[in-house]
C-alpha cells in the first residue's frame, strides 16, 4: 500500500499500537513516522514495516478510535496567558478567538487572586463529537511532566468559562496548598455527604403509591400527571427500573394497563433518590472534588450558589489565595 507524507497512521509497534504521522519509506518495506504523542515537543521517530500498519486515515483524521488507538492529531501551538494552547484540531478563527480571549480572562483573574502555581501545565484542545467527558484536569506527581487541562466542548457552548474554572479548580485542588490541607479536603468530604442526602423509598412507599396505581381509573399518563412532586419523582424512577430491567417502555405498560393486567411485579422494591436541587448540578454528584469544582466554577461566574455552602467557599478560595 502506498502512503502519503503526512498520512495519520495507526501502527502495531511491540506490543503497543501508536498514531504515527507518515514521513517516508528508508528502504525496501522499511517505513518511518513520528509518533503523534511526541509532535509538538520531541518529535520521536519510529521506524515500522508496511505490515505493522493496522489503518490509514489519510492527513486529517475524523475524531474517534482506531484498534483502540485515539485518533487526535497535533495541529498547532497558540500562547495563551493562562497556558500554551496545544490544538488537537483546527477550530474556527471565531471560536479560537473566544478561546484565547476567555483564557486570558481567567488567567488574569487566577493572577490576581494569586493562584499561580509552580507546576507546569499545558491546555490541550479537542475537537467535540459528543463525548461525554467535554473537559478534565491531568495531574501527574513528576514534577518535570506538565499537567494538563483539557477541553473538548462544542464551540457554541456558552458555559466555556464556567468550563475553564471547573477545570482550573481541579488545578487548585492538586497544585494548591489545599492538597496537602487534609482538614480543608474533610470539610468538603463532609459537606458533599450531606448536600447528597440519599433517601431510600422502601417497600411501604411503594405498596402505597402502588394502591392508588391499581386503583386509579384513568390511564397511566393521568394517573401519573396527578401525584404529588416527590411521588413523580419516585415513580420516574420505577419506570426506569422496569425499562432496564424488564425491558418494558411507557407504552407496554400503558397497554398493560388497558389489559388491567398486574404491574407491580415489575416494581422493584427499593428506590433510591438523591436531592440533587441543593448540588446545582447532577454532574456535582459524582464525587467530592467534582461537587467543589461544580460549585467553585459557579461561585466564580457571580452564580448564586447555595448558602450552606458559601461560608465553605470562601473559606476555602481566601486559604488558597493566601
Ligand atoms: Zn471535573
Amino acid at each position: 500500500m502506498q502512503y502519503n507524507t503526512g498520512d495519520m497512521l495507526v501502527v502495531q509497534i511491540g506490543d503497543k499500537r501508536k498514531l504515527v504521522r507518515y514521513s517516508g519509506l528508508t528502504g525496501l518495506d522499511s517505513l518511518e513516522g513520528f509518533d503523534e504523542k511526541s509532535y509538538c515537543d520531541k518529535q520521536e521517530l519510529v521506524k515500522f514495516k508496511s505490515e505493522d500498519v493496522l489503518s490509514n486515515h489519510g492527513p486529517d483524521p475524523e475524531p474517534g478510535s482506531s484498534y483502540g488507538v485515539k485518533l487526535n492529531k497535533f495541529y498547532r501551538k497558540v500562547p495563551s496567558l493562562l497556558a500554551d494552547v496545544h490544538l488537537y484540531y483546527s477550530p474556527s478563527e471565531a471560536y479560537l478567538t473566544r478561546l484565547i480571549a476567555t483564557l486570558d480572562e481567567c488567567a488574569q483573574i487566577y493572577i490576581d487572586k494569586g493562584w499561580v502555581f509552580a507546576k507546569k501545565f499545558r491546555i490541550e484542545i479537542y475537537k467535540y463529537h459528543g463525548q461525554k467527558m467535554i473537559g478534565w484536569y491531568k495531574h501527574n506527581k513528576k514534577d518535570e511532566v506538565e499537567d494538563v487541562l483539557a477541553l473538548c466542548n462544542s464551540e457554541d457552548d456558552p458555559e466555556l468559562k464556567r468550563l475553564v474554572h471547573h477545570e482550573y479548580t481541579h488545578r487548585l485542588q492538586s497544585c494548591s496548598s489545599l492538597a496537602g490541607h487534609s482538614k480543608a479536603k474533610a470539610a468538603w468530604i463532609k459537606r458533599y455527604h450531606e448536600e447528597v442526602t440519599t433517601t431510600l423509598y422502601n417497600e411501604e412507599f411503594i405498596t402505597k403509591i402502588s394502591d392508588a396505581f391499581t386503583k386509579s381509573q384513568k390511564s397511566l399518563k393521568d394517573w401519573f400527571l396527578s401525584l404529588e412532586d416527590d411521588e413523580k419523582a419516585v415513580m420516574k424512577k420505577i419506570f426506569k427500573h422496569i425499562k432496564e430491567k424488564h425491558k418494558l417502555d411507557a407504552k407496554d405498560l400503558q397497554t398493560l394497563w388497558l389489559a388491567e393486567e398486574d404491574i407491580i411485579q415489575y416494581f422493584p422494591s427499593v428506590v433510591e433518590l438523591i436531592d440533587v436541587e441543593i448540588l446545582l448540578t447532577e454532574y456535582a454528584r459524582k464525587n467530592p472534588n467534582e461537587f467543589m469544582a461544580e460549585i467553585i466554577s459557579y461561585h466564580l461566574i457571580g452564580k448564586t450558589i447555595p448558602a450552606s455552602v458559601l461560608p465553605l467557599v470562601e473559606k476555602t478560595l481566601h486559604y488558597i489565595s493566601k
